[in-house]
This record gives structure tokens, sequence and C-alpha cells, in this order.
């Protein structure tokens, strides 16, 4: 079960490919979409696989990810 969740911010996504090289898990792809300014953004391909490391959102030069982890979530909801 995914341990985080990346919300990637199409608008200000390049299409590098920086983050989906640098995630360890292979959680990151490319999608068939395009952005306003024609950019073929990253998205989460697998993502049932993300820990929630926060690498990809490290790594990004637009600052176009956002990573949420899930037990912190949880650990909320409990207390
Ligand atoms: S948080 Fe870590 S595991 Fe999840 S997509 Fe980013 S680099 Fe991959
Ligand atoms: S590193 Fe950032 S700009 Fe590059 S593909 Fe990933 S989300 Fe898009």
């Amino acid at each position: 079960m995914a341990k985080g969740i990346t919300v990637i911010d199409k608008e200000r996504c390049k299409g590098c490919g920086l983050c989906i090289s640098a995630c360890p898990f292979g959680v990151l792809g490319f999608s068939d979409e395009h952005n306003s300014s024609g950019y073929n953004v990253a998205t989460a391909v697998a993502p049932e696989q993300c820990t929630g490391c926060t690498i990809c959102a490290q790594i990004c030069p637009d600052v176009a990810i956002e990573v949420y982890r899930k037990e912190k979530a949880e650990s909320k909801e409990a207390a």
C-alpha cells in the first residue's frame, strides 16, 4: 500500500523528466497530457509504489510537486 501521494501541478511542469529519473520506485512517468504551454507533463503511473520519500519534490526545478504522507494524515486522524 502506498505511503505517499504525489500531486503534480501540471501548469508548472515543464516535462524535463528529472523527477521520473529520480524516483527510486518507478512511480512517475510521462502522461499523455500536455499543459497549456505544450509540455508533456509528468504524472504518477504507479502511485501504489510511492513511499513519500520526497526525492521527486526536492529535485523538481519548477517546484511542481507536492508530496503528502499517508502515515501522517492517519496519525493526525487518530489523535
Ligand atoms: S515521493 Fe519518492 S517514491 Fe513517491 S514519487 Fe516521489 S520520489 Fe517516488
Ligand atoms: S521534475 Fe518537475 S518540471 Fe520536471 S517533469 Fe518532473 S514535475 Fe515536471
